[in-house]
C-alpha cells in the first residue's frame, strides 16, 4: 500500500510541478491551441514533460488538463471529447510515474463567468465539472486540484461537481491579485471568504496559485495560514510577464529570485510548493535543492 499524499504532507514541504503550457509551446503548440489535444496527439511529449517535473524533484505532477472542462473545450470545438482527453491526460501522468510519486488532477476555470456577470448557471458550471472530474478519477490520479479560480462561486460548483463525482481528495487553489487593501480575486473574493465557503463544502486542501511572483506569495500564504488549518498549497509565477524583442513571452524572475523566498513560506506555513507560469523543471530542480536543505 502506498502512503498517500497526506501522510507525505505530514513528514515535510510537498514539491508540485511548475508550468505546463510554456513547456507545451516550447514543444510546438500554437499560441491558442488546445493544450488537452495534446494527451491525444502528441502523448509522448506530455509524458516526457511530466517526467522532467518528476526528474527534478516533484513529488506530485499536475495532469495536463488545465483547460479540460467541458465548457473550456466547447470553445476550442472539443466538449464532446472531455471524457476521453481528461482520462487519456490522467493515463498519460500515471504511467510517467514511479511508485513513490503523485498525480494531482488538474482542473482549471471555465473563462466564462456565472450570471449575472455572465450567461451560465450554477448547474451548468457543476455539469462541466463533473465530466472532467469524474474522468481524471476513473484514469487513477491520487488527488484533485481545482486551480487559478477566480471567482469563488465558480470554485464552489467545481467542489461541489468533484465531490460528487468522485472519492478522491479535492485540493482549491484560488488565484488573488494584491492591491493597497489586501489580496483579492477579481471578482472581489477575500482569502477568509473563499476559506470559509470552500471550507464549509468539505475541501481537503487550500491555497492559492499565478498571477503573484514569489515575493506577494511569501506575504499571502501568512495570511492564508491564518485562515485554514488544512494542508496549504503556493504556486506563483516566475514574475511579470512581458514580451521580449524576439516575440518570446518572459518573466521577470530568474530562477535565484525565485526562489530566494521558500525558506519564508515554508516560515509561514506552506505544505505544498510548485511553480506556475514562466517556471520550468530548472526552477522545480532549484526549489528542491532549497527545500531539502531546510
Ligand atoms: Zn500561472
Amino acid at each position: 500500500m502506498e502512503p498517500d499524499i497526506f501522510d507525505l504532507i505530514k513528514e515535510r514541504t510537498v514539491i508540485l510541478d511548475g508550468g505546463m503550457g510554456t513547456e507545451l509551446i516550447r514543444h510546438g503548440l500554437k499560441q491558442g491551441g488546445c493544450s488537452e489535444s495534446w494527451n491525444a496527439e502528441n502523448t509522448d511529449i506530455v509524458k516526457k514533460i511530466h517526467k522532467s517535473y518528476y526528474d527534478a524533484g516533484s513529488d506530485a505532477v499536475l495532469t495536463n488538463s488545465f483547460g479540460g472542462n467541458k465548457i473550456k473545450l466547447d470553445s476550442h470545438g472539443l466538449g464532446e471529447r472531455c471524457h476521453e482527453l481528461n482520462l487519456a491526460a490522467a493515463k498519460i501522468a500515471v504511467n510517467a510515474k514511479t511508485r513513490e510519486k503523485y498525480v494531482a488532477g488538474s482542473m482549471g476555470p471555465t473563462g466564462k463567468f456565472l450570471k449575472p456577470h455572465g450567461e451560465f448557471t450554477e448547474e451548468e458550471f457543476e455539469k462541466a465539472y463533473a465530466i472532467q472530474a469524474q474522468a481524471l478519477a476513473e484514469g487513477g490520479v491520487d488527488f484533485l486540484l481545482i486551480e487559478t479560480q477566480y471567482d469563488l462561486n465558480e470554485a464552489l460548483c467545481a467542489l461541489r461537481a468533484a465531490k460528487k463525482s468522485s472519492s478522491i481528495p479535492v485540493f482549491v487553489t484560488m488565484t488573488f491579485n494584491i492591491n493597497p487593501r489586501g489580496y483579492f480575486t477579481i471578482m472581489g473574493n477575500s482569502v477568509a471568504q473563499c476559506f470559509e465557503e470552500l471550507q464549509k463544502s468539505d475541501v481537503h486542501g487550500l491555497g492559492a496559485n499565478c498571477t503573484l511572483d514569489s515575493a506577494d506569495m511569501t506575504g499571502l500564504i501568512k495570511i492564508m495560514r491564518d485562515a485554514t488549518p488544512l494542508p496549504l498549497i503556493a504556486q506563483a509565477n516566475a514574475g511579470q510577464p512581458s514580451v521580449s524583442s524576439d516575440g518570446q513571452i518572459v518573466y521577470s524572475q530568474d530562477i535565484e529570485d525565485y526562489v530566494r523566498y521558500i525558506p519564508q513560506m515554508i516560515e509561514n506555513g506552506v505544505n505544498l510548493i510548485g511553480g506556475c507560469c514562466g517556471t520550468n523543471p530548472d526552477y522545480i530542480k532549484r526549489m528542491a535543492e532549497v527545500i531539502r536543505s531546510q
